[in-house]
């Protein structure tokens, strides 16, 4: 039990007291046949309508999956989108502050830098595990990110540490679960009812595979639902969105086969891997992407770009050295980067020699 969380001192004042734009479509409930209410234009076209702000067919849906009433759900135009509403809600700008664990997904600090807020830049540890007694020293924070499995290392974070974090720190905690269908561990969902600090990131995107429609998912209690409720864009959600989520989440065993190939693709790669002498580490991976340690990553990544591959150099970035994420593809596309690897390893060879 977190005796320090409050839910009420952490919502923003002007939230707090903020009436939501009402809808046409919020202050009609029952069934109709004649919509004279929206200024829309009548004649069908299957999208003259506006969507349905609250997507209750695809939230009901969707809670059925998770195990979670439609009342813990919050839909956004992607993950980023439910970022974004997380600091609008709960953060002022130019004066709270939020803690980042870093190397981690690149979107939070853009958002909170977007929103004008402070930011506690902490390190992951060797194994890329968050550093509890830092995050509790800075417990004045609004927000703490966590991310796991996270991108762009691929480790899980160890489920007791975030439950210490969930039990002891003082702010919201989001933890981003966009890879959690990769993952050995299972989600957190389970024990949302526990965390009245926890809020939850999923996704279509990855998974899912429907990177293309832009849908992320928030779950947390009812009571943070609500206030995100009252700064989410009404339409936030297109109704094309909205049904092609519905038809693909109506197919859960196409995902799964999906989920089952790529696991299997990715440790198959991962062994792979660690065979090539300008590896030099190959890091454990609980997503859909591998994390490795090269010689020389700037000169592989541009011999990769020239053999039309593309993979993400990681670089640049501090404690990832030398680093390149790779996305797990069709096992086409991996021989081809294969095939690509052994190009480099020749070259490589030949000059050490
Ligand atoms: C890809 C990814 C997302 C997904 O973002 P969407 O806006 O839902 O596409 C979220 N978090 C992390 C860590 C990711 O890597």
């Amino acid at each position: 039990m977190n005796t320090k969380f409050n839910l009420e001192n952490l919502i923003r004042a002007n939230v707090k007291t903020l009436s939501p734009y009402s809808s046409a479509r919020d202050e009609f409930s029952g069934t109709s046949s004649v919509f004279l209410d929206a200024n829309e234009n009548p004649f069908n076209n299957r999208i003259n309508r506006y969507p349905d702000p609250q997507q209750w067919d695809l939230k009901k849906r969707l809670s059925e999956i998770k195990g979670l009433s439609k009342a813990n759900l919050i839909l956004g135009n992607g993950s980023d989108e439910i970022i974004d509403m997380v600091l609008r809600a709960f953060c002022e700008p130019s004066k709270d502050k939020v803690i980042i664990c870093n190397p981690t997904y690149g979107m939070y600090q853009v958002a909170a830098q977007i929103n004008d807020l402070k930011i506690c830049d902490l390190k992951l540890d060797a194994n890329f595990q968050p550093d509890v007694k830092a995050i509790l020293e800075n417990n004045d924070a609004k927000l703490l990110f966590l991310c796991s499995p996270n991108n762009p290392t691929g480790n899980l974070i160890d489920r007791e540490i975030i439950e210490e974090l969930l039990s002891s720190f003082k702010g919201l905690i989001i933890l981003d679960e966009a890879y959690i269908d990769f993952a050995a561990d299972a989600s957190l969902v389970k024990e949302l009812d526990q965390y009245p600090n926890l809020i939850i990131l999923q996704t279509l995107s990855k998974a899912w595979g429907m990177a293309g429609i832009r849908l992320g998912i928030g779950m947390a209690s009812c009571e943070i639902i609500e206030v995100l409720n009252k700064i989410k864009p009404p339409y936030n959600i297109n109704t094309l969105s909205q049904e092609k989520a519905l038809e693909r989440l109506s197919d859960e065993k196409k995902s799964q086969t999906e989920i089952r190939l790529l696991i299997e693709e990715r440790d198959g790669m991962i062994k792979e891997l660690r065979r090539f002498s300008f590896v030099e580490n190959v890091f454990p991976s609980q997503a859909n992407f591998i994390l490795i340690r090269v010689v020389d990553a700037n000169k592989l990544y541009n011999l990769l770009i020239d053999m039309g591959i593309v993979v993400r150099n990681r670089s640049s970035i501090s404690q990832l050295e030398n680093c390149l994420r790779i996305s797990i593809g069709t096992a086409a596309e991996n021989q081809s980067l294969f095939k690509a690897l052994k190009e480099f390893e020749k070259t490589f060879t030949t000059q050490t020699q």
